[in-house]
């Protein structure tokens, strides 16, 4: 499983995002519309506006579609839109909100919370799983910790781990975990290496002008490059 797509949907470039990812193996595409930002005076995402370049790109490559929603209302918005619902870091406590995602049948992606531990996000999944949703995978987005020449720190153990813990599949998000492009792909490879049912990665056409994480947001050719890469290693 091979997420990969822009952190938010911004407009016509989505579709051509779209069509590269396809055509480099990507199996899924991701892009936001509801954007959890910092800071309510940021973009926060194109919301409904967005969906015409989602329709377009769905119907250009039919890949599957990820996005997170953050509410109850947005999950019925997206709805007849989105193949895989993500729920973000900044929601994976919101245990009511997960029952909701469980009464849900679509698959959702469960982002593992910034200070949350791995016997902790394996238990939260049961919230969505009790109500009915069995379609869980988790994902290992980094925690936050003291360093900071990273955006967070991947937690590589927290593959194998959750491995032994559960029977649900965990992909990884080298992109939120590091924060910057150069790094992405290194650590990709290593999740991969140590396990990983997949990947979500964030990939734009022109990084530097993305509109929410920039700084992370892989070029065509690195991405081209771990597509490369894992094709050759038998992944
Ligand atoms: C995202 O996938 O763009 C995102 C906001 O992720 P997270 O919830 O891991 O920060
Ligand atoms: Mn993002």
């Amino acid at each position: 499983m091979i997420i990969a797509g822009p952190c938010s949907v911004e407009g016509e470039n989505f579709i051509e995002i779209a069509k590269f990812v396809k055509q480099q193996g990507a199996t899924h595409l991701r892009g936001g519309l509801f954007k959890p930002r910092s800071s309510p005076h940021r973009f926060n995402g194109l919301g409904v506006e967005g969906l015409e370049f989602v329709v377009e790109a769905k119907r250009v490559t039919g890949l599957p579609f990820v996005s997170e929603a953050m509410s109850p209302k947005q999950i019925e918005v997206l709805y007849d839109y989105v193949d895989i619902f993500q729920i973000g870091t900044r929601n994976q406590t919101a245990s009511e909100l997960l029952r909701e995602f469980g009464r849900q049948d679509k698959p959702v992606i469960l982002k593992r919370g910034m200070a949350t531990t791995i016997e902790e996000f394996v238990m939260y999944a049961d919230y969505i799983i009790c109500e009915g949703n069995e379609n869980v995978i988790l994902c290992e987005r980094g925690i936050r910790t003291f360093e900071n020449y990273t955006r967070n720190t991947f937690d590589l153990s927290c593959i194998p781990a959750v491995k032994q813990l559960c029977d649900l599949p965990i992909i990884a998000d080298p992109s939120h975990a590091v924060g910057r492009r150069d790094l992405v792909v290194p650590v990709a490879k290593g999740a991969m290496s140590a396990g990983a049912d997949g990947l979500l990665i964030e990939v734009h056409d022109n990084p530097e002008m993305a509109l929410t994480d920039s700084a992370q947001s892989i070029t065509f050719e690195q991405f081209e490059e771990l597509m490369t890469w894992l094709k050759s290693s038998g992944h």
